[in-house]
């Protein structure tokens, strides 16, 4: 672990707490694990990386198109989708300290990768055959019970009274693509879309996950931005490549650096997959999962034609060709795209004075705040409504905060805290020449710019 990486993730979380970007859920009520809220900084951050999503995929494609499937699905889709049945992690309790952990994670720590499709008879041979080196991460005792597997749907008692279902139990979705996949025939049937085409979906996913740590990189309820794209069976490779090269280019334009990026390749596939490969981000933990590109073959269009009775087959309208499309997904999560970006913008470095200024260098188009406006002193009216006229003004084209507490120099400290581009500070002189003063963040220099020329300024410095 570098310096830099010592102690950075307690930093990032308290200063999300601090500033207001992520909260632990019900916390006068001592939290609910792996539950977390975002605050009035982290529901903007998160709206700009969903917009920058959606740009990259819908807005920048003519054959996507998006959706907002429900949360809430025919019970008949989990059982389709093999969640019902295998989506289950194997747990084991250390019996020193009754931490429960995860066994492919306590193996992966000692260098012994278990597949998905393993029995509970056979992880726990595994267990058994490492049982000398599996250490428990809270106490450091070697000595854990048999593992179980858990499955890590929520189930909810939705409509349980009008017995529609019969006794089948509802499930809160464990993933968003299987609302893209039961609306496959609405989309082609409603649109102008033709294979190759896309389906996108930004939504809440919900999972009964085992190990409540890291922070938002795995929550109990969190967001997913997937895009499932349909492609003809001969063209899938290429599509698959081709999608992993613009996914790696888009976290390139979010401003992350190359080095902090790392192509992880599955593998233990399942049985359906033709290829599956992680784009994994250098966490304040180390590099893990933050995104899966994985080729699918027919399997999922399949399946629910086989458990709906539905055709969702597709007829090429030039050749006439009748075929089942195989899928291209990409998938990723906004919490772990949250905390990548947070990882990546936060600075700490030495101010003039000898102070440490912390900064959150986030690229302009995702910051929270684009411009804040203060009156130099808070008790003289003229400054404050000159500044308070300036917000105003430009509040309807920026996201943009008014600040008059403490001093500028605290204003700057807290601004900077909260990754924000642009400082803009109306004082005496303002009164007779009509300009303004403004810092920019990352530089921290300061230049004169009329009032009437600061949006065009902004419109120039803040980009697309
Ligand atoms: P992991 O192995 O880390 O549990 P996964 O392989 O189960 O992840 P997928 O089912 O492929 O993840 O989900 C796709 C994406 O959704 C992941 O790459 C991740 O960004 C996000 N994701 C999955 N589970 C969680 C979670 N519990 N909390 C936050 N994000 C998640």
């Amino acid at each position: 672990m570098t310096e830099k990486k010592e102690g950075l993730m307690e930093k990032i979380v308290s200063l999300c707490k601090r500033r207001g970007f992520v909260f632990p859920s019900s916390e006068i009520y001592g939290g609910f694990a792996a539950v977390y809220d975002f605050g009035p900084y982290g529901v903007e951050l998160a709206r700009n990386i969903r917009e920058a999503w959606w740009n990259a995929m819908v807005r920048d494609h003519e054959n996507i198109v998006g959706l907002d499937s429900a949360i809430f699905m025919h019970p008949k889709v989990w059982e389709a989708s093999g969640h019902v049945g295998g989506f289950a992690d194997p747990l084991a309790e250390c019996r020193e300290c009754h931490f429960r952990a995860r066994v492919d994670h306590l193996l992966e720590e000692v260098g012994v990768f278990a597949d998905e499709k393993m029995t509970e008879e056979e992880i726990n041979q595994l267990m058994k055959e490492n049982k000398d080196r599996i250490k428990c991460p809270k106490c450091g005792k070697r000595d854990f019970s048999e593992a179980k597997k858990f499955n890590l749907l929520v189930q909810s008692n939705l409509g349980n009274f009008t017995g529609d279902w019969g006794k089948e139990p509802t499930y809160l979705r464990g993933e968003t693509c299987q609302g893209i996949y039961v609306n496959f025939k609405n989309v082609l049937d409603s649109t102008r879309v033709k294979v190759p085409f896309g389906i996108a979906q930004i939504g809440k996913a919900f999972r009964n996950e085992i190990t409540a740590r890291q922070f938002i990189f795995r929550k109990r309820e969190f967001e997913q931005m997937e895009m499932q794209y349909f492609v003809h069976p001969e063209s899938a490779s290429a599509a698959y490549d081709e999608w992993r090269e613009k996914r790696w280019q888009y976290y390139l334009d979010l401003g992350i650096k190359k080095e902090n990026l790392k192509w992880h390749e599955h593998e233990n596939l399942v049985f359906y997959a033709k290829a599956a490969w992680d784009i994994e981000y250098n966490f304040p933990f180390g590099f893990k999962e933050l995104e899966g590109i994985h080729n699918r073959s027919d399997y999922d269009l399949t399946q629910h034609s086989k458990f709906s009775g539905a055709d969702l087959s597709y007829r090429d309208p030039k050749t006439n060709e009748k075929y089942v499309p195989w899928i291209v997904e990409t998938s990723v999560g906004l919490d772990r795209t949250f905390l990548a970006v947070m990882t990546e913008a936060y600075t700490e470095e030495e101010v003039a004075d000898g102070d440490i200024r912390t900064v959150l260098k986030f690229p302009k188009k995702l910051a929270p705040i684009k411009a804040a406006v203060f009156p130099l002193l808070k008790n003289k009216p003229e400054l404050v409504d000159k500044a308070k006229a300036i917000y105003d003004e430009l509040k309807s084209s920026f996201m943009c905060e008014f600040d008059d507490n403490g001093n500028v120099g605290k204003r700057y400290r807290r601004q900077d805290e909260i990754g924000t581009p642009y400082c803009i500070t109306v004082d005496f002189e303002t009164l007779s020449d009509g300009a303004v003063t403004v810092r920019d963040r990352d530089t921290m220099l300061q230049e004169r710019i009329k009032i009437e020329e600061l949006k065009k300024y902004l419109e120039d410095n803040l980009g697309k």
